[in-house]
């Protein structure tokens, strides 16, 4: 029976580690990070994340600031805003909330927040650096996934390395980390699945990695022996979270596994605050 990587207890550890940096960086520096998180319009999904990002951020010293446009903003109105973010020395770190309003072009305005303030390491510049494998942030849930195979002690060196998915966000940034860690990596998606060829890659896995958002797409009796499975999926099914991963048989075969909820989206938080503290030592 698999072991449970329990992203919680994680990210307590994580909490702790960044929240003694803080406070070592005031002291010395007589200043705190600061995040800004912007968001265009009101929606319901936005207020659950940015209520979570301020009580974290607040528990690790950080301080935060919600700062809310009406949904009538246009695309060039929130432009200027993030130039003048970016100039503005009182911020070190900026976060666009998604989704955005109809008309608005997230991927444009989150290219426009500048390198040095972007919290969650998705800019070219950054995300360029993983590819060279110098990098101290990154996609936050990526981050979150590689914690989460740091804290079972296994080493990834040359193990078979399954990614399904291939997100700009998730699966493509992860798969470069993992091959940073020289792990044999392989990326499974749209096209592996209609080829009718996903359950051959999944079964060599000895670290899996699902970010696809389809619940039960992994079947149980995929998994190899003794693999460890991250499932990043979220799938909310009637009243229940459901991963992409069929946890009951998967959990049977596995050595280590992320339940859902409960795995990777604890530390994805965390690591928003990680990156913010990344960034602000850099600015120092
Ligand atoms: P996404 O952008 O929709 O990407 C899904 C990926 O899965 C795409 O690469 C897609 O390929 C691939 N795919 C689709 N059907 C497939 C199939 N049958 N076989 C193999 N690959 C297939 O989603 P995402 O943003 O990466 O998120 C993935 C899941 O993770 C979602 O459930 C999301 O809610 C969850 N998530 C969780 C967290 C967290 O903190 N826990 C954070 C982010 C995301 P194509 O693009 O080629 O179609």
């Amino acid at each position: 029976m698999a072991k449970l990587l329990e992203g919680k207890v994680i990210a307590e550890g994580l909490k702790a580690r960044i929240k003694s940096e803080v406070e070592s960086l005031k002291a010395k520096h007589g200043k705190a990070p600061k995040l800004l998180a912007l968001q265009l319009g009101e929606n319901a999904s936005s207020a659950v994340y940015v209520k979570a990002q301020k009580k974290v951020a607040e528990s690790l010293g950080i301080d935060y600031e919600l700062k809310v446009l009406p949904d009538t903003t246009s695309q060039a109105e929130a432009e200027t805003l993030i130039n003048n973010l970016n100039k503005d020395a009182g911020i070190t770190a900026i976060i666009l909330q998604l989704p955005v309003p109809k008309g608005i072009d997230a991927k444009k305005l989150a290219s426009l927040i500048a390198p040095q303030k972007d919290a969650e390491g998705m800019h070219p510049q950054n995300l360029g650096k993983i590819l060279l494998g110098n990098y101290k942030i990154g996609p936050c849930t990526a981050m979150a996934v590689m914690e989460l195979l740091e804290s079972t002690g296994e080493k990834l060196y040359g193990k078979e390395a399954v990614v399904v998915g291939h997100s700009e966000i998730v699966g493509k940034p992860l798969a470069l980390m993992l091959l940073n860690k020289f792990a044999t990596t392989t990326v499974c998606h749209i096209g592996t699945g209609e080829r009718g060829v996903l359950p051959d890659h999944v079964k060599k896995a000895e670290i899996l990695i699902v970010a696809v958002g389809k619940a039960g797409l992994v079947k149980g009796d995929w998994i190899k022996d003794g693999a460890i499975v991250v499932d990043v999926g979220i799938n909310r099914v009637g009243d229940k979270i459901l991963g992409d991963v069929e946890f009951e048989g998967a959990s049977q075969k596995a050595s280590f596994i992320t339940p859902v909820p409960g795995g990777v989206g604890p530390i994805t938080t965390t690591m928003l605050m990680r990156n913010t503290v990344e960034l602000f030592k850099d600015q120092l």
